[in-house]
């Protein structure tokens, strides 16, 4: 069903009014991980003005550490719906298990599949029996055709709103944390006609790589960007290396609002 053969013009995915997809570019900004409910509204406004049309954050975090900051739970998915109320910004963030699908699918306008969900095929198979749109990221080590796959246990279901981010693979390379992989975007664009949205922040992990990704990922047509951004990125708690401040994602912002209007 991912397939370009069943389906030859663009998807275009509506998220809650927001749409990407074909000459939609989505904007998606926010930070890695919910703090607390004033820094989130702030930064929503912030992210809003700068021309952001998603905001992300995370409540239920994969943390490669079982001691690291796991997330505020179902408290984040409040404050994130209390952000969206302010500023009108819908709101993706990840689901990790089926435990919580139910409040996701209340609280979320896009349900976000991490890198390390992307083959957990129970949780895909839920999302399918749901209307929610699904962000589905690329495992670090999956091909694109077991990524296209992973899509289609989702579609299998009846749920066509599945959005594609790519986020960077493993390789040899430890210079960044991991490897974008922008081939990507021209090949899942031939294959399918769902959207592709690129995550140049997750590919980085560090900061000053970023502005320079997300400016290339927006002129290899991809169909959006996933950026994270802190107020203060140093005391992030969680991937504060590789988040922007909301002075540096608004000039950024400045090259992708004239990148994106080029493409
Ligand atoms: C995230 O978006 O914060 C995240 C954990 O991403 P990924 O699954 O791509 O590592
Ligand atoms: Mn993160």
């Amino acid at each position: 069903k991912a397939n370009r053969r069943f389906h030859e013009d663009d998807s275009v995915i509506d998220i809650d009014g927001v749409k990407v997809g074909g000459s939609h570019f989505m904007v998606c900004a926010g930070p890695c991980s919910v703090e607390n409910e004033e820094d989130t509204v702030e930064l929503a406004k912030a992210l809003k003005d700068a021309g952001a049309n998603t905001l992300r954050g995370g409540a239920f975090k994969p943390r490669t550490s079982p001691y690291s900051f796991q997330g505020l739970g179902i408290e984040g998915l409040r404050i994130l719906n209390t952000a969206k109320q302010e500023t009108g910004l819908p709101i993706v963030s990840e689901l990790m298990g089926t435990e919580h699908i139910d409040d996701f699918v209340e609280m979320v306008d896009v349900i976000q599949v991490g890198a390390r969900n992307m083959s957990n095929f129970d949780l895909l198979k839920a999302l399918g029996q749901t209307k929610k749109p699904v962000l589905l990221k690329r495992g670090m080590s999956a091909t694109i055709q077991e990524w296209l796959m992973s899509a289609e246990y989702i579609m299998a279901g009846g749920n066509d709103n599945v959005i594609f981010c790519e986020r960077g693979i493993r390789t040899f390379e430890t210079a960044t944390r991991n490897t974008l992989d922008l081939q990507a975007v021209p090949v899942i664009q031939k294959e399918s006609h769902l959207p592709i949205v690129i995550d140049p922040s997750h590919a980085a992990g560090t900061r000053y790589v970023i502005p320079s990704m997300a400016k290339a990922a927006t002129v290899s047509g991809a169909n959006g960007l996933q950026i994270e951004v802190h107020q203060d990125p140093e005391n992030a708690w969680s991937d504060g290396q590789q988040c922007l401040t909301p002075a540096e994602f608004k000039d950024l912002m400045q090259h992708i609002n004239i990148l994106a209007e080029m493409e």
